[in-house]
């Protein structure tokens, strides 16, 4: 909690700062509010959002009359907060399943999103995460596409003591998704994580194939997840990814990847109201530790500064 305060205040507090610096002038003309409006638009926070904020925060300094540091610092909070945690459930689920013919299924994690986002990352520090938990895991290398990937995603499964299971490159990545979750069943593992291929460019091959991964994986038993994830520094460019992907399959939870290197954490607040999906997991570097559980009030202390 204290290092995802720190990692992102590093470069985020700056809207903070911004929108305190804002507040607490003399005179709140209509110039001032245009400002503020503006540097939440600049923190990639949405049009909607942004303006229901100021048209809040208007209401209460309006209320407050004189403003302490203080006070505008508790008001800010509250209404980002109110913003960023609508209440949503923010555990990553991955319980044991049972398959059509009784048997016990391990918990089954879906990873998607665009290539470069850190997809295969993601994967990689959430099987370390889980087996630091106690729980053994396998690792479906459904990308196939690119290259390096199924060897990236095996680096991380020896390094956080995980299997890896692997096809040809260019197979069927349905077929790998389904040979992992066999591969669990069979070693009674708690967990699997599949790694799946993000080509944006050819929607309609994207969606075929994502919709056929699940599909075939659920004929062992149910999917737990549907992780999104999505890199925080491609902006409003990831709020139209997200919108592709949820037409081809029911996400369950946001991962927003990069975070250490942006001041556009408004994004948490425009893809969660986009997809009406939680934010659960965040990306904060590219090191083994760099994956923390998303907090609401650590992450609105962080933008806040
Ligand atoms: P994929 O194509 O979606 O599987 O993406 P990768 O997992 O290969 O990640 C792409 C690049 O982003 C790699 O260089 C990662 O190290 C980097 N990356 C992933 N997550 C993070 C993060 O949270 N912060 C930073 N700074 N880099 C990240």
């Amino acid at each position: 909690l204290v290092r995802l305060r720190t990692r992102l205040a590093r470069s985020q507090n700056v809207l903070g700062k911004g929108l305190l610096g804002l507040l607490s002038r003399d005179h709140l003309d209509e110039d001032t509010w245009d400002e503020v409006e503006g540097t939440l638009l600049t923190a990639d926070l949405g049009v909607a959002p942004t303006q229901e904020l100021v048209a809040r925060l208007r209401e209460r300094v309006k209320v407050l009359g004189t403003r302490t540091p203080d006070e505008l610092r508790t008001l800010l909070r509250e209404e980002l907060l109110a913003l960023v945690d609508p209440g949503m459930d923010r555990e990553v689920h991955t319980e044991p399943g049972v398959s059509a013919d009784g048997a016990e299924v391990p918990g089954v994690v879906l990873v998607v999103g665009v290539n470069g986002t850190g997809k295969t990352t993601t994967t990689g520090k959430l099987a370390r995460v889980l087996v630091a938990d106690g729980r053994s895991v396998v690792l479906g290398a459904a990308d196939t596409f690119r290259a390096a990937a199924a060897d990236q995603l095996q680096t991380w499964g020896e390094r956080v003591g995980a299997r890896t299971v692997r096809g040809p490159e260019g197979g069927d990545p349905a077929s790998v998704a389904f040979d992992a979750v066999k591969e669990g069943i069979e070693e009674g593992a708690d967990v699997v994580l599949v790694d799946t291929a993000g080509r944006l460019h050819t929607k309609t091959g994207l969606m075929d194939e994502l919709g056929k991964v699940k599909r075939v994986v659920e004929k062992h038993g149910p999917v737990d997840e549907v992780l999104l994830v999505l890199d925080a520094t491609t902006g409003q460019n990831g709020l139209v990814q997200a919108r592709v992907f949820a037409e081809v399959v029911d996400i369950t939870g946001l991962v927003l990847t990069k975070l250490d290197g942006t001041a556009k954490g408004g994004i948490v607040v425009a893809v969660q109201r986009e997809l009406g999906v939680p934010v659960k997991l965040v990306g904060l570097g590219e090191g083994p530790d760099d994956l923390a559980p998303f907090e609401p009030e650590a992450f609105v202390d962080a933008l806040i500064g």
